[in-house]
Parts: structure tokens; C-alpha cells; sequence
């Protein structure tokens, strides 16, 4: 008898709940990835998630090869697949790990019927998040829409410890497509010819990113996380998104890192609080499925956005002269991830400053990050909005100039980002346009030439964001 154990966000051995469960039936484990393509839509998987998926896939290949297992890849509309192979190789049941993102949900429940009118059993296990959605809930029984609360509901359920693994008998090989021929690598213009430099997709790499993290950049989590250019945060994300590592993982080993040392207790729970904002997203999610495409709150739907291609083109291409801004879509474009506390001047500035709906930078992002979520990234944008569920307010508009001065003292980040204001001295690099004209010259800066005016001013800017918003106040 054989099982299919049809891997999805979920690219890893260990702590995997379902592949446990299918090797303690004691059948024939039979592992298999699906691309598809088809289901999710307009949310299939971005550019540089699919530069990620390769190297995933090819790690976790590995890994099941040296398992004793081989990993089929097969390509198309996942329901066909699965029928398909459950024919070739005799499999009466598939077991899977559940998804969140409304497309994945309608799927799950489609499966249910169709494999069940051929009395294929199809089962879904956790694994991907602390708690599944609907089991935090208010006292009335409803969802939580504010965080902190939600937070601490959370903390009073027990967290399981990660499953142990149990021995694995893989099923005989089936036909197998190649990984190289999805073309999931970008090439024209390979965009991510650097990326090997910052990452190790994989179960191994992300293990090896959060040991590295609990023993090194937790120190500073708590006082610098929000200074990109320091290396202070766990550039966990993308491992998380695809499932290389588990929460419970995270979790359990957090916990052992305060017991061994006390000292880690602020930035572990900090940090732990970070992994709750993943748990929210999720379950806004769950609850709200609308979030990744429709405003939270309902007056934000009458916002009177001012679509325009050249602004969001010079925001996507890191050209809008305000350097902590560039710099963060410039690192965004060279490295597949940006800085949290750049994403939200980023975002800030694209819906308040530019004033385009905070669903094209979403659409940028889902196209450019690493780490794109469906969850994460949707909340996160209407987060920045003023939009989303327990949002900063509208009229809280980020001053991308004090922002880099704040977060970016020496400059480090912008200039490493954006070297054609790099000679500037710090008085002038995060508002270049107030540089004298000798201090311009020495610093070879030929504004308008060699490095943009700024897009729009501030205050105008700043003023017609708050007109907009009086807007909806009073249409509301
Ligand atoms: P750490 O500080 O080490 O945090 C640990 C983990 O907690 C992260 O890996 C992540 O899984 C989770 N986390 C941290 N902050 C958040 C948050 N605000 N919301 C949800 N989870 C969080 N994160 C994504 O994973 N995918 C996205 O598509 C995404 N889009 C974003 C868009 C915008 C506009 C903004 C402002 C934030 C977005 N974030 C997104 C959240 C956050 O920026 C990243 O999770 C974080 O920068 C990842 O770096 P890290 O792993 O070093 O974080």
C-alpha cells in the first residue's frame, strides 16, 4: 500500500507532522512536489520565489535521496496530478499539510470530493503555524482583530513539541519531471546572479540560519533590529515561507536559549513576539480572505488614489531621490529580501507620498521578495496603508528623510545601496537636495544627472496624503 505524500509549503523532513503520519501507517511513503500554476491565479508564485523553489526543491531532493526516497516533480493542475498518480502507483490515500491562502483552502476542499468519490482518502495535518486559525479565539468566540491581545491569547495555549521522526519506507520510483526544465531561475535579466551570496535555501540552510542567529544576532535583536545596516535579525523568512523550518522548531529552541541563557530573555521573546506577527497574519487570513486584494476597512475602498506609471516605476526602480527609499528597493531588486524597517518606509511612501494603492507595491513585492506571503505581505501592506486590521493610522506618514536619519545615522545602509550619494557627508545624505552647491561638487553629485530630484516634496506630499484621507473621513 502507498501513500502520497504531496509536499507544498512545507519543504522539509523534519517536524513534518503529515509525512509522520504517513510513516507510522506503515505504507509505502511516496513524496511529490507539484507546480502549479493553474490554481492559485493571479497568486501564482513570483519571480524570485521561484528562484528560491529551485534550490529548495533541489536541497530537499537531496535529502530524500539520502533518505532512500526519491522526490517526484510533476508539473500542472494539482487534482489531476494527484489523480493521475495515485493510478500509476497504486496510492489509496494522500496526505498533505494545510494551507491558508483562500485559493489553497477552495483546493483543499475540492480534493476532498473529488479523490473521495474515488475512495482515495485525503487528510491535512498542521505544522506550518504555532496554532491552527480557530483555535485563538475572543472570549465571545470571534476572531481577534488587534494583535497584542491576540498575542497573548496565544501564550496561554501550549506550544507542541516538535514530532519525532519515525522510520520511512519510500515507494518505488514513478516518472519524475527535471527540475531544470520548469525554468524556475530567472535569465533575462537574471536578477538573481547574486543572490547564492545571502542564501542557503534548504531544511539544512535554514537550521544553520537559526543556530547562527541564537548564537550571534540575538544579542543585538532587541536594541538594533531596526537599523538595516546591521545584521540584528534573523533573515528567517524565506525558510519560514517555504516551510524549511517549522515555528515549532523556532519555538523550541527560543525556549532552550532562555533556559541557557537567561540574559537572551527580552530579544528571545521579542523575537518570539515577531514569529506571533506571522501567526496574526495567518489568522487575519483565515478569517478576513479578502485581505490580499481589498482594503480591511471599508472607507479605504472610496480612497481616491492617483494611479500613475512613471512614479511607481521610478519607486520599483529605486529612483525617487530620496535615498533611504532607493536603497531599499535597490536592495530589494539585488538581494530578493529588504530590511523590515525599510519595508514599512517603502510602503509608506509609495501610498502616502505617491499616492498609488498600496496593492501595487503588494504586487511588486509578491513578484520581488524572497520571503512573498500571501498573508504576511497582504497585512503587512495594509498595515502600512492604514487599511488593515489594527493598523498604524493614516495621518502617521513616515518623514522618509528623519526616518533614514534616525534608522541610518552613519549612512552605512544608503550608501552601500545607493553609491551615487555616497561621498556625501551625513549632514546631506538623506536630503541631498539641501547640500550646498561646493558641498554637491565635492561629493560629484549632479542632481537631476547622476542621481534624481526628489519625486515630490514632502510637505506637499504629506499635505495631499492628509487631504486624501479627509476625504474618506468625511464620504464615510
Ligand atoms: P525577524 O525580525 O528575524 O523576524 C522573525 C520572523 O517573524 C520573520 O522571519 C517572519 O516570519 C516573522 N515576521 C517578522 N515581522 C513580521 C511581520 N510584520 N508580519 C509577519 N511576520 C513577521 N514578511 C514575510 O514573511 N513575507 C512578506 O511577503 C512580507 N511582506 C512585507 C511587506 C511590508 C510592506 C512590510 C512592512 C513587511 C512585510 N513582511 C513580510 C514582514 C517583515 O518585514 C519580514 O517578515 C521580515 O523583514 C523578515 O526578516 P527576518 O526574517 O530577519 O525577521
Amino acid at each position: 500500500d502507498t501513500i502520497i505524500l504531496w509536499f507544498r509549503q512545507d519543504l522539509r523532513l523534519n517536524d513534518h507532522p503529515a509525512l509522520e503520519a504517513a510513516a507510522r501507517e506503515g505504507k509505502r511513503v511516496l513524496p511529490l512536489y507539484i507546480l502549479d500554476d493553474e490554481t492559485p491565479n493571479e497568486w501564482r508564485m513570483g519571480g524570485a520565489s521561484r528562484w528560491w523553489l529551485h534550490h529548495s526543491l533541489s536541497a530537499l531532493g537531496k535529502d530524500v535521496l539520502n533518505a532512500g526516497g526519491q522526490l517526484i516533480l510533476r508539473r500542472g493542475e494539482a487534482a489531476t496530478i494527484l489523480q493521475e498518480l495515485c493510478e500509476v502507483s497504486g496510492a489509496d490515500t494522500v496526505y498533505c499539510s494545510r494551507r491558508y491562502e483562500p485559493w489553497a483552502s477552495a483546493q483543499e476542499k475540492t480534493l476532498h470530493q473529488t479523490l473521495g468519490s474515488q475512495e482515495i482518502a485525503f487528510k491535512r495535518y498542521g505544522g506550518t503555524l504555532l496554532h491552527e486559525p480557530g483555535q485563538v479565539m475572543t472570549q465571545g468566540g470571534g476572531p481577534f482583530k488587534v494583535f497584542t491581545p491576540f498575542w497573548r491569547a496565544c501564550q496561554r495555549i501550549e506550544i507542541a513539541p516538535p514530532v519525532t521522526p519515525a522510520e520511512k519506507h519510500w515507494a518505488n520510483r514513478v516518472q519524475s519531471d527535471d527540475l531544470d526544465d520548469w525554468a524556475l531561475l530567472p535569465t533575462a535579466p537574471n536578477w538573481a546572479e547574486s543572490w547564492g551570496d545571502y542564501w542557503r535555501p534548504g531544511e539544512n540552510g535554514a537550521q544553520e540560519r537559526l543556530h547562527e542567529f541564537l548564537d550571534d544576532e540575538v544579542a543585538r535583536y532587541a536594541d538594533e533590529r531596526d537599523f538595516p545596516a546591521v545584521e540584528a535579525t534573523s533573515r528567517l523568512s524565506p525558510h519560514l515561507h517555504h516551510g524549511e523550518i517549522s515555528p515549532r522548531q523556532i519555538w523550541a529552541m527560543c525556549e532552550q536559549k532562555r533556559l541557557e541563557n537567561p540574559h537572551s530573555e527580552t530579544a528571545v521573546k521579542k523575537f518570539q513576539a515577531e514569529i506571533g506577527w506571522r501567526e496574526f497574519s495567518y489568522h487575519l487570513l483565515h478569517f478576513f480572505p479578502g485581505i490580499p486584494e481589498t482594503s480591511f476597512k471599508e472607507n479605504f475602498t472610496n480612497f481616491p488614489w492617483q494611479a500613475n506609471e512613471e512614479r511607481l516605476r521610478r519607486w520599483q526602480e529605486g529612483n525617487t531621490g530620496y535615498p533611504i527609499v532607493d536603497a531599499g528597493m535597490r536592495e530589494l531588486w539585488a538581494t530578493g529580501t529588504m530590511h523590515n524597517r525599510v519595508r514599512m518606509v517603502v510602503a509608506s511612501f509609495l501610498c502616502k507620498h505617491l499616492l498609488q494603492h498600496w496593492r501595487s507595491g503588494e504586487d511588486w513585492f509578491w513578484d520581488t521578495l524572497v520571503d512573498a506571503d500571501l498573508a504576511s505581505n497582504g497585512c503587512s501592506w495594509q498595515w502600512v496603508a492604514g487599511s488593515g486590521a489594527d493598523a498604524a493610522p493614516y495621518f502617521r506618514i513616515f518623514n522618509p528623510v528623519t526616518q533614514g536619519e534616525k534608522f541610518d545615522k552613519k549612512g552605512e545602509y544608503v550608501r552601500r545601496w545607493v553609491p551615487e550619494v555616497a561621498k556625501l557627508p551625513n549632514k546631506y545624505l538623506h536630503k541631498p537636495w539641501e547640500a550646498p552647491a561646493p558641498v554637491l561638487k565635492e561629493a560629484e553629485l549632479e542632481l537631476g544627472h547622476t542621481y534624481p530630484e526628489p519625486i515630490v516634496d514632502h510637505r506637499d506630499a504629506r499635505q495631499a496624503a492628509l487631504d486624501a484621507y479627509e476625504h474618506i473621513r468625511l464620504s464615510n
